[in-house]
């Protein structure tokens, strides 16, 4: 008492809150979105890179252009989407930070904050159902090596809100080998500390860009925390041979952990330009992993989409496609939303 400064009246203020600390405790009160099962289909898109571009490539924040504005999320029945803390491997001659996180993190608050579509899920009525016109965001990091330096930190940004955590971008780093790096080696024993730490705390490992090594050193520690294996945005590589595809193999993982994986509609992870190959990828998918086990993660702002399916709003004409080709509604509705509000639903069993 004595130390807190009296008010004119000689009332006593109580401390204030500061903003930093009611994000990290807001997710474990945050209402959870609920989508109506009939009405216009909704999507969620587990990965769209504006977060890079805003923070990195010099788009105002008011979004005037790109894929992915708000009336282009709107016109396209989104729901949510995620954005991620992308860090990229050549930051700082090739030593991302810790800080850099943070700074991104600000960078999608003040996105948040410009637009009135946008909003985080701490923000919705207590009901969970979406007011007309709002998008919720939702946010994960994408290439977590700067956290070998302490990764007890990633605590910290799970209690701020980050839902996903993949270890690895683009190059093998200090906590798993990339999908795409040199040696492409599994979990390192930091990785394996980073990605129980993630569980312990309520998030989720993305397996998108991690090696197969990885995603092999990984079923032992979700199998023990009961946590779904997520892919955010990634695609089959029996449908397409490239390296950022997953395994048939890791796709039955995905579907016996109950996991997803989320459509990537980049260019070069697709078998053809046309919506006709990629209703074949996303059947590929189905048939392999399970229809309650595949989601959308576009890779919007990061990736090159297929003309037919540009921006946000093309994705009632993947939903149209995917009905045409004779899927049921229940079906697309699993993978345009619901699959994915399932798996961020998921509570590490100390939590239960
Ligand atoms: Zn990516």
């Amino acid at each position: 008492m004595a130390s807190a400064a009296p008010t004119s009246t000689g009332v006593t203020a109580a401390p204030v809150a500061t903003a930093a600390a009611l994000d990290e405790t807001a997710p474990t009160r945050a209402p959870r979105l609920t989508l109506p099962s009939s009405g216009p289909i909704r999507a969620l898109d587990l990965h769209v890179d504006t977060p890079w571009k805003v923070h990195f490539k010099g788009r105002p924040k008011t979004l005037p252009d790109g894929p992915v504005s708000a009336p282009l999320l709107q016109a396209g029945g989104y729901a949510a989407l995620v954005y991620p803390i992308y860090l990229p491997d050549y930051l700082h001659d090739d030593h991302p930070t810790i800080a850099d996180a943070d700074a991104i993190y600000a960078t999608i608050d003040a996105l948040v904050a410009e637009h009135d579509a946008l909003l985080y899920e701490r923000e919705l009525p207590p009901s969970g159902e979406l007011p007309d016109g709002r998008v919720v965001v939702y946010v994960s990091i994408e290439g977590a090596g700067a956290f070998a330096d302490d990764v007890s930190q990633i605590e910290r940004f799970v209690r701020r809100g980050v839902r996903f955590v993949g270890p690895v971008h683009a190059r093998d780093n200090r906590l798993a080998g990339s999908a795409t790096g040199k040696e492409r080696y599994g979990l390192t024993a930091l990785g394996k500390q980073l990605c129980e730490r993630v569980y312990a705390a309520g998030a989720l490992v993305d397996v998108s860009h991690l090696s197969d090594a990885g995603i092999a050193d990984l079923a032992p520690i979700a199998r023990r925390f009961q946590a779904p294996i997520v892919a955010t945005h990634s695609n089959a590589r029996a449908r397409h041979d490239h390296p950022r595809n997953l395994r048939d193999d890791d796709l039955r993982l995905i579907g016996e952990t109950g996991g997803v994986v989320g459509l990537n509609l980049h260019r070069g992870f697709l078998p053809g330009q046309k919506l006709s190959s990629i209703v074949s990828m996303v059947k590929h998918l189905v048939d392999v992993a399970g229809v309650d086990h595949v989601a959308l993660g576009t890779d919007f702002d990061g990736g090159t989409p297929p003309r037919e399916l540009a921006d946000a709003s093309r994705m009632p004409a993947l939903a149209a496609a995917l009905r045409g080709a004779g899927m049921d509604e229940a079906s697309v509705r699993k993978i345009f939303a619901t699959n994915a509000l399932r798996v961020m639903a998921w509570q590490p069993p100390a939590a239960r």
